[in-house]
C-alpha cells in the first residue's frame, strides 16, 4: 500500500538528555530535541496485517491536524517542531474513519463492512492510571500517526476497543462519504469535549462561553458550547476565515485578538457580570489567561486545551474573589467521550461539517499539510481511498 512517510535522524540536540527509556525504545519523549531533517513524502509501506483482536480498516478520511503541521515545520536547526512522543520512520495522520475490511479471529463486536472512527491513543489498559480510569494518562502509551503508523495511508490495522461505529452519522447525512469526512472529526470533537465537559464539568444553560482560537478544536469547541445551551459564544481569532466559520458552527461574536481588549468585549457584552466558562484552544495562555481572569464571572472555569511551553502568570487573587477554577485536560479516550460526541453529531445538535474547507487524494498529502501551515482553512480532509 502507500503511506505518507515521516523519516527524521535520530541526533539529539547536545543540551539534551536522552534517557535510557528513549534509547530503549526508539521514542523520543520530547520529539523536538531529537528529530533532525525531517522528510514527508507518500511511498510504499508494507501492508498490514490484522492480529487476532485487530480490525483492517480501509481509511476513507483523514483530517491534517496542528501535530501534522509541526512535523512539517521545523525550528531554525531543522528539527520537527512537535515536541511530543514520537518514532520514526512512520505513517503520520490520526483523525480518521474508515470501512471494516477484514476481522481478526477474536473480534467480537465488529463486522467486515462496518463505518468506523478510532481513537489515536492507544492506551495498555494495564498501567495505574488506565487501570484508575485515567486512558488518556496512560503511561504505555502508543500513538497512532506519532509512534505507530498512522492513516494517511491505504489500510490501518487497530485493535477493535479503539474503534467506534459511525452509522448513526451516515443516518444523519444520508451519505457514506459525508459520514465518513464528519467522522473523522470525532477525534478533535472529543479533545474539546474531554476538557470542557469531562475534565472541567461543563457549564450551565445560559452560561456565557468564551473561545480562544478557532482552529478545529475551537470551532469544535463552539459548535459543543452552542449543543449544551450557552446564552452567549464569543470567540477570538487572528484569521478572517476562521472567523467566518466559527459564526457557522455557533458564535454569537466573533473578534480579532490583535484589535480589541478581549477582557473589555467579554465584560461589556456581559454587562459588567463576566463571562463563566473559557476556552484556551489557541495554544497562546501566556496571551490569553490574562485576558480571561480579567473577565471571570463568579464560579467561573477557565479551561486550557491550546498546548504551549509557556509559564503564565496569574492573579490567584482574581480566582479567589471569582471564586474560579482553572483545569488542564489532554486526550479523548474513556469517559464516553466518543459515544456522546456521536451521539451529539447524529442527532444534528453538534453539526461541523462546515468545517472542512478542503479535500485531497493521499498521493497530495503533503500539499494538504502545507496548504494547513497556513493557517486559514478550518480541516483539511485527506481521502486516500
Ligand atoms: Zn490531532
Ligand atoms: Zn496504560
Amino acid at each position: 500500500m502507500k503511506g505518507m512517510v515521516l523519516d527524521a535522524k535520530w541526533e539529539p540536540k547536545p543540551d539534551y538528555t536522552v534517557s535510557e527509556w528513549e534509547k530503549k525504545t526508539g521514542k523520543a519523549i520530547t520529539g523536538n530535541a531529537i528529530w533532525h531533517n525531517p522528510t514527508l513524502e507518500v511511498k510504499d509501506w508494507p501492508d498490514p496485517t490484522p492480529g487476532p483482536k485487530e480490525v483492517l480498516l480501509q481509511i476513507q478520511a483523514c483530517g491534517v491536524c496542528g501535530s501534522d503541521m509541526h512535523f512539517y515545520e521545523t525550528d531554525d536547526q531543522n528539527y520537527i517542531l512537535y515536541p511530543g512522543l514520537t518514532k520514526f520512520p512512520t505513517i503520520l495522520g490520526h483523525e480518521f474513519s474508515g470501512k471494516v475490511k477484514e476481522v481478526g479471529k477474536e473480534v467480537t463486536q465488529l463486522k467486515v463492512g462496518d463505518m468506523v472512527t478510532v481513537e489515536e491513543m492507544i492506551w495498555c489498559g494495564r498501567c495505574k492510571p488506565c487501570r484508575n480510569g485515567y486512558p488518556n494518562h496512560c503511561t504505555n502509551l502508543e500513538e497512532i500517526g506519532f509512534t505507530i503508523p498512522g492513516a494517511f495511508a491505504n489500510y490501518i490495522a487497530v485493535d477493535e476497543k479503539f474503534c467506534w461505529k459511525i452509522d448513526a452519522i451516515a443516518e444523519r447525512f444520508g451519505s457514506e462519504e459525508m459520514a465518513y469526512a464528519v467522522g473523522a472529526l470525532t477525534e478533535p470533537s472529543c479533545v474539546a469535549y474531554n476538557a470542557m465537559f469531562t475534565r472541567a464539568g461543563g457549564f450551565k444553560p445560559g452560561h456565557y462561553v468564551n473561545v480562544v482560537g478557532a482552529g478545529p478544536i475551537g470551532l469544535a469547541s463552539i459548535g459543543l458550547a452552542k449543543a449544551a445551551g450557552a446564552g452567549i459564544i464569543v470567540a477570538f481569532e487572528v484569521s478572517a476565515q476562521r472567523r467566518e466559520l466559527a459564526k457557522a458552527v455557533g458564535a454569537d461574536f466573533v473578534y480579532d485578538p490583535r484589535e480589541v481588549v478581549g477582557s473589555e468585549v467579554m465584560m461589556d457584552l456581559s454587562k459588567g457580570e463576566g463571562f463563566d466558562f473559557h476556552v484556551e484552544a489557541a495554544g497562546v495562555p501566556e496571551l490569553a489567561i490574562p485576558e480571561m481572569e480579567k473577565a471571570l464571572a463568579i464560579n467561573s472555569k477557565i479551561v486550557q486545551i491550546g498546548r504551549a511551553a509557556q509559564r503564565v502568570p496569574m492573579y490567584l487573587e482574581s480566582f479567589q474573589v471569582r471564586r474560579a477554577q482553572a483545569f488542564g485536560a489532554q486526550g479523548h479516550s474513556g469517559h464516553e467521550n466518543f459515544p456522546n460526541v456521536i451521539r451529539l453529531v447524529a442527532s444534528g445538535r453538534l453539526d461541523l461539517s462546515p468545517i472542512i474547507t478542503a479535500h485531497y487524494d493521499l498521493a497530495q498529502t503533503v500539499d494538504a499539510i502545507a496548504k494547513s501551515v497556513e493557517r486559514t482553512d478550518g480541516k483539511i480532509m485527506v481521502h486516500p481511498n
